[in-house]
């Protein structure tokens, strides 16, 4: 007999897991998950962690404020240690522009209450003195930011979605996308059919591949990113906070003693998620021109990844008016980890109920037709 669901989530990343253990929660729907690979294997397991509140629109600083909430609860509630450490945000300024785009937006956070601060020069001296800050004006540093431990969220995210009943299918391919009427009627899988009314499009980097298996257009594409991780070294006994050279596009972090810092990032979309060694050369010379004690490192480990890119760099969440029964909520253009959790809480609802706690319609699909896109200065750039 064919499996049925209520609910079918495409992908086991964070915003699927978190989506998935969220409709749990209310009890009532039968929720099936299918991950064509493993849980957490996708974009989510090649994150950096970082989770920051420095955005400038409401949604984005909403979804921040909430997602922080609960990785703070993540202990009580998901029983996992999500490995949070609030090591603080520095983003410094080169130039005057980018100076005073930080003041404008640390003035809006503030008035959400996050204890975001303008830094002199000194300042970001006395917090990671070991940066050349010859050519830094100042920057903006907030100490409740940090990262957390993607995984280990991740799964805790699909462990207690399990234990509250949901089904997890890992290497099982979504592979179409089934219309009955005018809306779905669930998807054909690499082993077989799964019925269902609703289907949700949480495959990351690959969501508009998944938009193509329904039919319609959903605006993501996959861009490669990377990062490397050094030996331990004395200067970082004492952890960073994530620190980004606004102007360069490159940013570090501690990571088990030693740095953690991107790599190089391609221009053009690719699923390739192979780690580019050629080119790591480049990547040295502008992290040591930043940082000069790590010419003295030795990079111990890098990975490459997809970030899930959409025209105006920001999420896509919400229904798709034009196929009843398909959600969407992919799109993250990088920050996705550090929004998942709220994500997954808000989509949970407008399943649901068809009403979110946070408004989250500036982020919807439609928003590309009408071109009211998101104008968010903190997603175009940086980490
Ligand atoms: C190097 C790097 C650093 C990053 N650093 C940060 C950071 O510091 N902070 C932050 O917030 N974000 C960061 N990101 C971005 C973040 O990783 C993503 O935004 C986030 O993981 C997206 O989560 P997701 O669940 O939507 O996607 P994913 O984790 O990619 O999950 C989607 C899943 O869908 C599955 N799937 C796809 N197609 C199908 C199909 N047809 N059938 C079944 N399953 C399918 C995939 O296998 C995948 O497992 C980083 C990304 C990279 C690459």
């Amino acid at each position: 007999m064919a499996e049925t669901a209520d609910i079918v989530i495409i992908g086991a990343g964070i915003v699927g897991c978190s989506i998935a253990y969220h409709l749990a929660l209310q009890g009532s729907a039968k929720v099936v998950v299918v991950e064509k690979d493993l849980i957490c294997s996708g974009s989510t397991g090649k994150s950096a962690g970082g989770i920051r509140q420095q955005f400038a629109t409401e949604v984005n600083l909403r979804l921040s404020i909430e997602s922080l909430r609960m990785f703070h609860r993540m202990r009580e509630e998901l029983r996992i240690d999500p490995e949070f450490r609030q090591v603080g945000y520095l983003f410094m300024a080169t130039a005057a522009r980018e100076l005073e785009m930080f003041r404008r937006q640390a003035a809006i956070q503030q008035q959400y209450g996050i204890p975001v601060q303008m830094v002199s020069t000194d300042e970001i001296r006395r917090i990671v003195p070991y940066v050349r800050v010859d050519d830094i004006i100042g920057g903006v540093y907030c100490p409740t930011d940090g990262y957390a431990a993607p995984y280990e969220v991740t799964m805790g995210y699909a462990a207690a979605a399990r234990r509250l009943g949901v089904t997890i299918h890992e290497q099982r391919a979504v592979t179409r996308v089934v219309r009955s009427g005018d809306g779905v009627a669930g998807v054909e899988t690499s082993q077989g059919p799964i019925h269902g009314r609703v289907v949700v499009n949480a495959a990351g980097a690959e969501g508009g591949l998944v938009g193509a298996l329904a039919g319609v257009e959903v605006p993501v594409s996959p861009y490669r990113r990377q990062v490397f991780v050094t030996n331990p070294l004395p200067e970082f006994n004492q952890e960073p906070p994530l620190t980004i050279d606004y102007h360069r596009n490159w940013y570090f972090r501690g990571e088990m003693g030693g740095c953690l810092f991107s790599g190089p990032k391609d221009e053009e979309s690719t699923f390739n998620t192979n780690v580019d060694w050629e080119h790591v050369a480049e990547s040295v010379a502008k992290a040591v021109a930043r940082v000069p004690s790590l010419e003295k490192a030795e990079i111990k480990r890098g990975w490459a990844g997809s970030y899930d890119i959409s025209p105006d760099n920001n999420a896509i969440l919400g229904a798709l008016p034009e196929l009843p029964g398909f959600y969407v909520a992919t799109g993250h253009s990088g920050h996705g980890f550090m929004h998942g959790p709220a994500t997954g809480k808000l989509m949970a609802e407008l399943i649901l109920t068809g009403k979110t706690s946070i408004d989250i319609s500036s982020l919807g699909p439609e928003r590309f037709r009408t071109g009211r896109t998101v104008q968010e200065p903190m997603t175009m750039h940086a980490a």
